[in-house]
C-alpha cells in the first residue's frame, strides 16, 4: 500500500510518496516559493544510488494546482518515476496544522471535514485554508484517491480541563473556543511511541517528557502514551522562547506597548512573532549562527542560549512533576537532533529529576535514536530524529483500516 504525504503550507508544498508494507520512502521532495517570480522545484527518488536521482528546477510554480501537478507528473515519470500510474496510490494523508476541538482523530476528509477545516481557520490563518487547497488539488489531480486529514491539534486532545483551559471567563471557551491546542502533535506523538518502542515498553507504560527544538519549539508531557500537557497554546506563539517567537510573557505587557510605544495589536503581534525569541535577544535566529558568534564571544548571543536553555529546564522541572513519575526525556527536531551544546545546557546539574548526562554519547549531531544519559542515570535521555511524514502515513493507513 502506497501513501502520498502532502504538507502544504501558504507558499511550499512538501511530500513523500511511502511503501506502507516496509513503511520505507520511495520518494520526497518540496516545491518552494509558489506564488513567487521563482519557484524551486526539488524531486528525490529512492534508493538514490544514481545520480539521476534527483530533479531540481528553479523556475516558477504560480500556484498550488501547479506545485501538486509536478508531484503527479514526477512520482510517475518515466524516466524519474518510481510508480507506473496513479492507481498505485492507495491514499493521500494531509498534514492539517489546527482542528480545534472538533477532531480528537485522523479522519477521512469528504465535504463536512472540509468546512470545519475551514471553519476553524481563524486559529491557524496561515495554515489550514493551504491544507484546503492540498486536498483540493488531490480531489483534482488523483479523483478517485481517498484523502485523509491528519491534524497536528489531536495528539493534545487528551489533556484534561485543567491544562488545556486559561484562567479567563469561561465565556470565552464556550463561545469563541479560546483554549490550549497545542502543536507539533504529530512529532510528539511519533518520538513518544518511539522511545516506549526502543525502551521495550508499551507506550501506556511510560512517562515521557518531549523536547520538539526546532525553528518552532514545543514540549510534551505524555503520561502512559497519552499527552496531559503541552507547551504551546490556542497559537504557536506560547511556551519555549523559539527562533523568532516570544513564548510565554506576561500578557500585561501587550497593553503596555500598546499605551506607551503606541503600536497597535498586529504591530505587537507581529514583534512577538517575527522579531523576539533568539532574534529579538541577539538579532540571530538561527541556532548555528548563534553558536559561532558564541564561539566569538558575543554576549548578546550567549545570553540568547542561557535563556533558551533555562526556559526548558523550567519546563522539565514543571512537567516532571505533572507527569509524578518520569521515564524518558526525548529529544528531536533541528535543533534537538544536532545541537549537542543546548542539549547539554539543558540536562547539566539535574540530580534533582535523575538525569545525569553522558558527555561522550551526547557529542554531535545525532542522525539516528540514541541515548545521551550514563547507563546509571534513573532517567534516560534520549535523541530520536522525528518523522511526522512516516506518522502522518501511519495514521492514514489507520484510517482507511
Ligand atoms: P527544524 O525546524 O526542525 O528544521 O529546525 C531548524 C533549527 O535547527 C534551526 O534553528 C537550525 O539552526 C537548527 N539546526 C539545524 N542544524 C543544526 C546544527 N547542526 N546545530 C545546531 N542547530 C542546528
Amino acid at each position: 500500500m502506497n501513501v502520498l504525504v502532502i504538507n502544504a503550507g501558504s507558499s511550499s508544498l512538501k511530500y513523500q510518496l511511502l511503501n506502507m508494507e516496509d513503511e520505507s520512502v520511495m520518494a520526497t521532495g518540496l516545491v518552494e516559493r509558489i506564488g513567487e517570480a521563482t519557484g524551486k522545484k526539488i524531486y528525490k527518488k529512492f534508493p538514490d544510488t544514481d545520480a539521476e536521482a534527483k530533479v531540481e528546477r528553479e523556475e516558477e510554480v504560480p500556484d498550488h494546482r501547479a506545485a501538486m501537478h509536478f508531484v503527479v507528473d514526477m512520482i510517475k515519470d518515466a524516466e524519474y518515476g518510481v510508480i507506473k500510474s496513479m492507481d498505485e496510490v492507495s491514499a493521500i494523508g494531509h498534514r492539517v496544522v489546527q482542528g480545534g476541538d472538533h477532531f480528537k482523530n485522523s479522519v477521512l476528509v469528504d465535504a463536512s471535514v472540509k468546512e470545519i477545516i475551514e471553519q476553524i481557520s481563524p486559529l491557524a490563518p496561515l495554515h489550514n485554508p493551504s491544507a484546503i487547497t492540498g486536498v483540493e488539488m488531490a480531489e483534482e489531480l488523483l479523483p478517485n484517491v481517498p484523502n485523509v486529514a491528519v491534524f497536528d491539534t489531536v495528539f493534545h486532545q487528551t489533556m484534561p480541563e485543567r491544562a488545556f483551559l486559561y484562567a479567563i471567563p469561561h465565556s470565552l471557551y464556550e463561545d469563541l473556543k479560546v483554549r490550549r491546542y497545542g502543536a507539533h502533535g504529530t512529532s510528539h506523538k511519533y518520538v513518544a511511541k518511539q522511545v516506549a518502542i526502543l525502551m521495550d515498553k508499551k507506550p501506556e507504560d511510560v512517562n515521557v517528557i518531549t523536547v520538539h527544538l526546532g525553528n518552532g519549539c514545543s514540549m510534551a508531557a505524555v503520561k502512559n502514551g497519552k499527552c496531559v500537557d503541552t507547551s504551546m497554546g490556542m497559537t504557536p506563539l506560547a511556551g519555549l522562547m523559539m527562533g523568532t517567537r516570544s513564548g510565554d510573557i506576561d500578557p500585561a505587557v501587550l497593553a503596555y506597548l500598546a499605551e506607551h510605544k503606541n503600536m497597535t495589536i498586529e504591530e505587537i503581534d507581529n514583534m512577538l512573532n517575527k522579531e523576539s525569541g533568539l532574534k529579538g535577544i541577539c538579532g540571530l535566529n538561527d541556532m548555528r549562527d548563534i553558536h559561532a558568534k558564541s564561539e566569538q564571544g558575543d554576549e548578546a548571543c550567549k545570553l540568547a542560549l542561557e535563556m533558551f536553555s533555562y526556559r526548558i529546564r523550567k519546563y522539565l522541572g514543571a512537567y516532571a512533576v505533572v507527569l509524578g513519575s518520569l521515564d524518558a526525556v526525548v529529544f528531536t527536531a533541528g535543533i534537538g537532533e544536532n545541537d549537542d551544546i543546548v542539549r547539554s545546557m539543558i540536562l547539566k546539574d539535574l540530580d534533582c529529576l535523575g538525569i545525569e548526562l553522558d558527555g561522550e554519547k551526547n557529542k554531535g549531531r545525532i542522525s539516528e535514536a540514541k541515548v545521551v544519559s550514563t547507563d546509571a542515570s534513573r532517567v534516560k535521555a534520549w535523541v530520536i530524529p522525528t518523522n511526522e511524514e512516516l506518522q502522518i502515513a501511519r495514521e492514514t493507513v489507520a484510517v482507511l483500516k
